[in-house]
């Protein structure tokens, strides 16, 4: 990772890779907060907060929630005085509107991305990696029907991210396959590597 005022990194990938748990981990390693949008509507769902109750229906759909929606508690969250010495997006962007919206935001903090980590997976392991959480956590949005949607959602939404960040010399990209360890091990090497 490149040494900078404000360390920005975040993982992507499609929905099933693990990217949560790597998240938690790279941000501790580098003592900034993991800023994770999923968990962030969650927890409003949780406490039937008004942006819970309007982010459920697309979150138990498979939908993205509405971008002014996500870009406006993105904003307020990176205003918090812990994200001043840097942060991790995990789950942020996902749209071409949000990269444009990230951009003024971080233009706004005087701040820039270091490095975007893409997670890569295979479909198949992705979806048997969905149902295994899905039975354990009991997630709404894990049924088969919602998981073959999301997939989609990200592949017609998300994935034509990567291209941008990779013209901009930002995307580092890891395979997700794996023991989380293995996984965890590849993320720190590949940050290491001089851009
Ligand atoms: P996963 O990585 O398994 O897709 P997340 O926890 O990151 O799960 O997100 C759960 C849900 O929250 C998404 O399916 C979507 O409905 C909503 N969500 C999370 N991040 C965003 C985002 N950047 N834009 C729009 N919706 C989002």
């Amino acid at each position: 990772m490149k040494g900078s005022s404000a360390d920005a990194t975040h993982p992507d990938g499609p929905p099933g890779a693990g990217k949560g748990t790597q998240a938690k981990v790279i941000a501790t390693h580098f003592h900034i907060p993991a800023i994770s949008t999923g968990d962030i509507f969650r927890a409003n769902v949780a406490g039937k907060t008004p942006l819970g109750v309007e982010a459920q229906r697309y979150m138990d759909a498979g939908e993205y929630v509405p971008d002014q929606v996500t870009n406006a508690m993105v904003r307020d969250r990176l205003n918090l005085q812990d994200a001043e010495g840097g942060f991790l997006l995990d789950g942020y962007p996902r749209t071409l509107a949000q990269v444009q919206e990230l951009d003024s935001m971080l233009d706004d903090l005087d701040s820039s991305l270091d490095a975007v980590v893409v997670l890569t997976a295979e479909l198949d392991e992705l979806v048997q990696r969905l149902l295994q959480r899905a039975h354990v956590e009991g997630r709404a949005d894990d049924t088969e029907e919602v998981i073959r949607r999301r997939q989609q959602v990200y592949a017609e939404q998300t994935e034509p991210l990567i291209a941008v960040y990779r013209e901009r010399g930002l995307l580092v990209e890891v395979d997700g396959m794996g023991e989380i360890d293995a996984v965890t091990h590849r993320i720190f090497d590949s940050l290491e590597q001089p851009a």
